[in-house]
């Protein structure tokens, strides 16, 4: 490659990533990136391209988006100790209360390194906002997102983990964030002690969206116990207000344990509501199958039946090493892998479902724009080493390189093995 080449041609591009694999179509491509965006997909002639990627034949897709996490609480597990699930959430309260701005961020960044250098590219975060961290959490997100501007977009949720009800303090201290500027409130009806108090919870709720003309994101039914309904509560109550569309349900455990008829019933309501739902496997998996209900669930609602009625079913990882799950390593792979594992897909088209459910459902749910492997989209995108979505779930970590807006952000180096 001459300099002349690169200052004289008329397709300047600023990436060319050759001989890659695309996920609908068969035969290897070149793709060129200009100004962050895809300019062109084929065979590329041009020489005038200031970087290269040589797939090797390796697939190309869109960026990973999380839909669901709570950076705010990555690695934390620390503080709290390992008690028994009761003893440490008051421990975790505790812990809460002691959280400093700096604290989070610096525990956010390293979360958002990882997740980075794994491809996402996008995530929805839930933050708490209650009488335990007041604000702080807050803060803290707002300070790691500004620092990674331009590597991963995050978007943040006003999460009342202290429930309403049972923190009065919670309704101000969630207006007080929107009037920040955040554009979502979360909502966490199963904590109160009653139905009539997990009403309130969500009419609360819908009412600070309302007010601030804001989305709602919240978790509905974590566990798998049969007796809460607070998804079914969440569409009557979106449906009454006219507020279709403007929200989003997390973990939704109990429907895959109701009976069929009531299942149905409830997804109807869904439906009707234009209510998104996020599964949560990893961490669902974990926590459910403690509540001694046998046969153990999977752990991922009726996630086909909701997408078979049209609805948009995204999965995300939930939590990394604090209270509520112990694992984790900001890998979206693994989340679209256990969605295999614990909504029983396994047909390709199946396979292909679950890494939509990590690319671009949540993708859409977030209102991304661009998202695409296509000539005009955002260049936000994963180069893996592997060919096709069996070899990327099967070989995880894998080799993977992250390029977000047409710049290398990040990459996996994957494991080394030696065979004896
Ligand atoms: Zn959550």
């Amino acid at each position: 490659m001459s300099d002349q080449s690169q200052a004289s041609g008329p397709s300047q591009l600023d990436l060319l990533i050759t001989d890659s694999r695309l996920l609908d179509r068969d035969g290897r491509f070149d793709i060129g990136i200009a100004g962050g965006r895809i300019v062109e997909i084929g065979q590329v002639s041009t020489s005038s391209a200031a970087r290269r990627i040589d797939a090797k034949g390796g697939l190309v897709t869109t960026s990973f988006v999380d839909p669901h996490f709570h950076l705010d609480k990555v690695l934390s597990r620390d503080y709290v100790g390992a008690l028994t699930y009761s003893e440490a959430f008051a421990r975790a309260r505790e812990a809460k209360a002691n959280f400093t701005v700096a604290d989070v961020e610096a525990r956010v960044c390293k979360a958002l390194d990882l997740a980075v250098a794994q491809g996402l590219g996008a995530i929805r975060s839930q933050v708490d906002v209650d009488f335990a961290t007041g604000l702080v959490s807050l803060e803290g997100v707002m300070r790691a997102r500004e620092r990674f501007s331009g590597l991963i977009d995050v978007e943040v949720v006003a999460f009342p983990q202290e429930g309403i009800v049972t923190d009065p303090k919670a309704p101000d201290l969630l207006r007080e964030a929107l009037r920040m500027g955040i554009r979502l409130v979360g909502g966490l009806p199963e904590f109160e002690a009653n139905v009539e108090d997990q009403k309130t919870h969500v009419r609360t709720i819908l009412d600070i969206a309302e007010e601030f003309d804001a989305h709602i994101d919240m978790h509905c039914d974590y566990t798998d116990l049969p007796h809460f309904k607070t998804l079914e509560m969440l569409a009557d109550m979106v449906i009454e207000r006219g507020l279709q569309g403007r929200a989003t349900a997390d973990h939704c455990c109990a429907l895959a344990v109701y009976p069929d008829d009531e299942a149905a019933r409830v997804i109807d309501k869904v439906v009707q509501a234009g209510i998104s739902v996020i599964i949560l496997p990893i961490a669902n998996l974990q926590m459910l199958g403690g509540n001694g209900i046998t046969p153990v669930n999977r752990g991922s609602s009726r996630a086909r039946e909701l997408l078979a009625a049209g609805v948009n079913v995204s999965a995300g990882a939930d939590n990394m090493y604090d209270i509520w799950f112990r694992f984790n390593r900001m890998d979206p792979v693994d989340t679209a892998y256990m969605t295999c594992l614990s909504t029983g897909m396994r047909t390709n088209a199946e396979v292909r479902e679950a890494f939509d459910m990590t690319t671009s459902r949540p993708a859409r749910l977030l209102g991304i724009e661009g998202h695409g492997v296509d000539v005009g989209c955002r260049a936000d995108l994963v180069v893996h080493t592997a060919a096709n979505l069996v070899d990327m779930f099967r070989n995880v970590p894998g080799r993977r390189c992250h390029i977000k807006g047409g710049r290398l952000v990040g990459g996996v180096e994957g494991s080394t093995w030696t065979a004896r």
